[in-house]
């Protein structure tokens, strides 16, 4: 859940099982809003900041049953789906047909991709259009050779900007602008910080919004166990995350598989979201007892948050 989003949220729900003498009373939604989809593990970039690298999870794609399956349990439930985790979405050549799988017979189904731009050509730009995708965030963190290639190992500065530029200039001139929102994206960090106004002026009347936002720091990167922040989770009440194989996590950050909550080859996607790991580990979470969730035990997410208005009163 956005921070957004969680400030405009109602704290007046009935408790969640399991949560009656916890600190918080956090608004886990009844399903999630949110899926993400591993369909592939692999991404072309090899960025200094990212743990993508280290997966060696078994299957390297998603296989179609098990992709199908989770999109077939969920339709009409107006969920927004992301198809990629850690990964590259665009590594994955089934983009096209997942994106088309989604929509069909699901007006209130959304396809939202965060990509580096580096292998959206023409062709994929035009399928995915055409296909219906809903959202598009492109990150592009630097506006000179000098200042992306250091941070976006890999990948070749001018390509991402010649395809980016192509893509965006089809969706504004072929009738996609008020259907489909850009955003071009750029995490801030000291070499690049004398370029956010160019980059800004640069990429405003191109896309939808321009977003300059902080670079964020995964769990057990370095935070001691000292470090833990002893709040409750805006990632757990809306989302929901899968593997390549079927597995459910608790995180889009557990890249090595902490908190696995389910398995959608033997579980509806409803049966995990309710399950008891779900259950037990959000009932955690709302007392601020991250210290006792392996995954979580090294995480400062949220440690600017104010959590006041979601304070249990002791009922
Ligand atoms: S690691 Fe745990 S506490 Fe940190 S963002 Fe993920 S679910 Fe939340």
């Amino acid at each position: 859940m956005r921070p957004d989003a969680a400030i405009r949220q109602n704290a007046s729900h009935p408790l969640p099982a399991g949560t009656a003498q916890a600190r918080w009373r956090m608004p886990v939604a009844e399903r999630p809003r949110f899926i993400q989809l591993e369909t592939v593990t692999k991404c072309n970039a090899k960025c200094p900041f990212c743990p993508q690298n280290e997966i060696v999870r078994d299957p390297t794609r998603m296989p179609e049953a098990t992709w199908k399956k989770i999109v077939d349990d969920t339709r009409g439930w107006g969920v927004t789906y992301r198809p990629f985790l850690t990964n590259e979405p665009f590594v994955d050549n089934r983009m096209p047909e997942i994106v088309r799988y989604i929509k069909e017979n699901d007006p209130t189904a959304r396809v939202e991709f965060n990509t580096n731009g580096e292998l959206l050509t023409d062709k994929l730009g035009r399928e995915l259009l055409e296909a219906g995708v809903d959202i598009m965030r492109i990150s592009v963190d630097g506006l000179s050779r000098e200042t992306y290639e250091p941070s976006r190992v890999g990948i070749d500065f001018d390509r991402v900007m010649t395809r980016v530029q192509a893509f965006l200039d089809v969706w504004d001139h072929e009738g996609y602008r008020d259907k489909v929102f850009t955003e071009v994206r750029m995490i801030e960090v000291p070499e690049n910080a004398h370029e956010v106004q160019a980059y800004r002026e640069f990429w405003g009347p191109r896309c939808s919004e321009v977003v300059i936002t902080g670079l964020y720091q995964w769990p057990w990167t370095g935070q001691k166990p000292e470090d833990v922040v002893l709040r409750p989770c805006l990632k757990v009440l809306d989302e929901m995350f899968f593997y390549t194989n079927g597995k459910a996590t608790l995180c889009c950050w557990d890249v090595h598989e902490k908190a696995v909550i389910g398995d959608v080859n033997i579980q509806s996607v409803q049966e995990i979201w309710d399950g008891y790991a779900a259950t037990c580990l959000r009932a955690l979470l709302d007392d601020g007892r991250r210290d006792l969730i392996h995954l979580c035990s090294r995480c400062n997410a949220y440690g600017g948050f104010d959590f006041g208005k979601f304070e249990s009163a002791g009922d």
